[in-house]
């Protein structure tokens, strides 16, 4: 992993923040983009802008092309069967949504239950809640064991005959922590249930094969793994796609309309309705390109390497409290004494460090971590070790501003 090499393709990096060299360990919250993004938006405006799948000009059939060869490559990159179970949507929060109102509001009944794990972002948690209330199904949580992660024994407990719904995600967004969701999938499956994995921290980040982790539906934006913002993905298995009602309905969405009456076109389109994000589809089709180019499994191996890095510097501070399991994906969030969260990263900002404080949309989290906010910073590929070193220094330099002498 060239880092030095692969900092020249993304343009901001190379920017100053209050004097200073970026040094941008927000990723979890959304990654910065490349040249080859940024140009295949720019051709798209400047070339062949066009609405897709309507007129049979010039400039639609190219629009069209390449949003739907946009899709075969996200088809490729998370290994689903088909592109009839790539459904273009706004982003995790929009696939989520979609799952709980369009399979879960529909297929739950009183005495049904759902089950959760207490480190789920709001997207992944709220809906769910939701769809409980409506429905009268029940919302229960796995167990977690003090370091954050689940304990594959609790699962196997928590989930029961009445489960109809297990929603988990890969990676967690504050812990770091990489759940088992192949093994969790099968534990549910056995007992009839569905399984949702939010894929949003893993899907930029390590591998991704939804047929070998047998996930039912998988959720993921593409703005945090270097596409364009408000472009997402749902895969969902084909069967259960099939069988859902659309949501949202209009546009290209039918196959013919009556007055009083309408059918809905084939898959992945019948749960497409209006103008998609064409842009953001292509953007994020030249985002997998990219991240193909380099290899997830290498990009994991060098993350992980920075999350180690970071969890061994952060631990030796004193006053530092770091969360979460010591083997972790690429993030680490965590808390000095005495100083508020949003003070450090006011701090580290001066000197062109971007963080993030706050309850990071998880706030039942936040509850069972017994604070109400961290410090996150969140790695990619294009960080360097130098920029933890640069991390550790902030965080000292800001105990030192704050009064507490190392
Ligand atoms: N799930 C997790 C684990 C996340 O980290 C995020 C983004 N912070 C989301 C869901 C929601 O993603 P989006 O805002 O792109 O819909």
């Amino acid at each position: 992993m060239d880092v030095q090499t692969i900092r020249k393709d993304f343009p901001i990096l190379g920017r100053e923040v209050n004097g200073h060299p970026l040094v941008y360990l927000d990723n979890a919250a959304t990654s910065q983009k490349p040249n080859s993004v940024i140009q295949k938006l720019v051709d798209y405006y400047q070339n062949y802008n066009s609405n897709v799948h309507r007129g049979v000009h010039t400039l639609g059939t190219l629009a069209t092309e390449q949003f739907e060869e946009a899709r075969e490559k996200i088809r490729r990159f998370i290994h689903a069967k088909s592109t009839k179970e790539i459904i273009y949507t706004r982003g995790t929060t929009d696939s989520l949504n979609i799952v709980a109102y369009g399979y879960g509001r529909v297929n739950l009944t009183a005495g049904d239950e759902i089950v959760i794990s207490p480190m789920e972002h709001h997207a992944n948690l709220i809906p769910w809640q939701q769809v409980a209330q409506v429905t009268g199904a029940e919302l229960k949580y796995f167990p977690m064991k003090p370091d954050g992660m689940l304990d594959l024994d609790d699962v196997r407990k928590t989930i029961t005959d009445k489960t109809k719904i297990v929603a988990c995600t890969e990676v967690s967004n504050v812990l770091g922590t990489v759940n088992p969701v192949k093994e969790i999938a099968a534990i549910a499956h056995e007992k009839g249930a569905i399984m949702v994995v939010d894929g949003a921290q893993s899907t930029p980040h390590m591998p991704v094969d939804v047929q070998d982790m047998d996930a039912d539906f998988f959720a993921f934006s593409g703005h945090k793994m270097l596409g364009p913002t408000g472009i997402g993905v749902l895969y969902g298995r084909q069967e259960l796609l099939e069988a859902m009602e659309p949501v949202q309905t209009g546009g290209e969405m039918i196959d013919e309309v009556d007055f009083h009456s309408a059918t809905w076109a084939e898959l992945p389109w019948k749960l497409e309705a209006g103008t998609p994000h064409i842009s953001g589809a292509i953007g994020l089709g030249a985002a997998v390109d990219y991240l193909e180019n380099i290899g997830m499994e290498a990009i994991n191996r060098y993350e992980t390497e920075l999350a180690d890095a970071a969890y061994e510097k952060l631990k030796e501070l004193d006053g530092v409290t770091v969360y979460g399991p010591k083997h972790r994906a690429g993030l680490v969030s965590f808390n000095i004494d005495g100083i508020h969260p949003h003070d450090v990263s006011t701090a580290l900002d001066a000197d062109g460090i971007a963080v993030r404080a706050g309850h990071h949309c998880a706030q039942p989290l936040m509850r069972w971590l017994k604070c109400e906010s961290t410090v996150r910073a969140s790695f990619y590929f294009y960080n360097s070790l130098d920029e933890i070193e640069t991390l550790a220094k902030g965080i000292k330099d800001a105990k030192e501003f704050f009064g507490h002498v190392i």
